[in-house]
């Protein structure tokens, strides 16, 4: 018996639980539905300063008053997907929509990853500006 970690289910079972035809279709779709992703953005330079990004230009740009990240299950084709929701409270005290961000175990984490990434680094770089001689 061959096992595998599956991308459908992410369990590890029996390679045969999914024959290769079932398979080669499932990975076709998948393929075909992958077609239009976006990659996940992640610059490894130096932030940009926020003046320089237009803040403020766009009619759907938001001052964040309150955050929340919800943790959520959701099942897609009976499979159990970790989802984040983001939302929360804009400055003047409006509800935010909500994002919900459904994937596998990878994208989620990848996701987490790359917004400690990113706040680290706005941290880090803050920190710099606000010691004396700092660039601001
Ligand atoms: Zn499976």
């Amino acid at each position: 018996m061959k096992w595998v970690d599956c991308r459908w289910c992410e369990l590890t079972h029996d390679a045969n639980l999914l024959c290769p035809p079932a398979r080669k279709i499932l990975d076709a779709l998948a393929a075909k539905g992958a077609e239009g992703n976006m990659p996940d953005l992640d610059f490894p330079d130096e932030p940009i300063d926020a003046r320089l990004l237009g803040l403020g230009e766009d009619p759907g740009d938001t001052l964040i008053g309150q955050l929340v990240v919800q943790a959520a299950v959701t099942p897609v084709a009976d499979v159990p997907r970790a989802t984040l929701v983001y939302t929360g409270r804009t400055a003047e005290g409006k509800p935010l929509p909500k994002w919900v961000h459904i994937g596998t175990d990878a994208d989620i984490a990848n996701a987490a990853r790359l917004v400690t990434s990113r706040a680290e680094l706005a941290i880090r770089t803050a920190a710099a500006q606000r010691r004396p001689g700092g660039q601001g």
